[in-house]
């Protein structure tokens, strides 16, 4: 890590251990779902976008409060995003029917599969993988079909994580957002997205690796719980071959000049990717 990254993230790493600790004080809530209290702790970034040999010293994962049962689907959700990333990232070396050559693809491959050769969870890992298979119509085999894989989830909490890191405890599941999750932003839309952003943009990176880039508009403009966030994953070799989400998560409370954020989103976006709960 250079420096001032280093010293954005000790910053961070600060904020981060008041919050947590002043959020076991008052029981706070899982601030994945808002509805239960948020007793366990989950990793920030998932532990699997890290695989052991890719991380060194400088690497330091955060934690935020979960309940049991977000934590519980994390974990299988966690692990279909791991094959998703092996797979997405070594097209090359599947089409070749050989191991990665490259260390950090290798990493991501052998996590993947270590997680199928745990005794304690092997088998149920196998069954959710069989729901995502279909055939390679290249080569006519089964394949794992990675359009079809869930990441949802995944994706969403990390971006809670960090809106509730960054405001101090606020809780985004709480202002009942609409999602908006694609692999690119389509930029005739940026000035609309930008127009309700405006405050506060950082960037979060692990290792070099995994770099979560985010804005977020601020509670006192009328904005508040507005963010945008973008997810990468490269691998130490290349970042132009990296796999990159992008999320943008609108509130149906907020109003600007009497219209939902969410609605105006629909309108200028198209359909969310997640709807509201209610
Ligand atoms: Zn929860």
């Amino acid at each position: 890590m250079a420096t001032s990254e280093k010293e954005q993230f000790q910053t961070l790493k600060r904020k981060h251990h008041q919050l947590l600790r002043e959020w076991r004080r008052k029981r706070g809530l899982c601030i994945i779902c808002a509805a239960s209290e948020g007793n366990e702790d989950d990793h920030l970034p998932p532990k699997v976008l890290l695989p052991k040999s890719l991380r060194n010293q400088n690497i330091e994962f955060l934690t935020y409060p979960a309940c049991a049962s977000c934590n519980r689907i994390s974990s299988d959700e966690d692990f279909l995003f791991s094959v998703l990333l092996s797979i997405g990232l070594n097209q090359e070396s599947i089409r070749l029917d050989q191991e990665p050559s490259d260390s950090d693809l290798l990493a991501l491959y052998r996590q993947a599969q270590c997680q199928l050769e745990d005794e304690a969870e092997a088998e149920r890992r196998k069954t959710l993988l069989r729901r995502y298979l279909g055939k390679d119509p290249r080569t006519g085999r089964d394949a794992i079909d990675i359009l079809k894989l869930p990441l949802n989830h995944t994706t969403t909490k990390i971006v809670k994580s960090i809106y509730w890191l960054h405001t101090g405890g606020d809780v985004l599941e709480a202002h009942n957002p609409g999602w908006w999750i694609r692999p690119f932003i389509d930029t005739s839309k940026i000035n609309f997205i930008e127009k309700h952003l405006k405050v506060s943009n950082a960037d979060i990176q692990w290792g070099g690796r995994f770099i979560a880039h985010y804005t977020i508009g601020h509670p006192t403009n009328g904005v508040g719980g507005f963010i945008s966030c973008s997810l990468h994953f490269y691998t130490n070799r290349s970042t132009a071959k990296g796999m990159n989400w992008y999320l943008i998560a609108a509130p149906v409370n907020t109003l600007i000049n009497g219209v939902s954020l969410y609605e105006q989103c629909l309108q200028i976006l198209g359909p969310a990717t997640i709807e509201p709960r209610k």
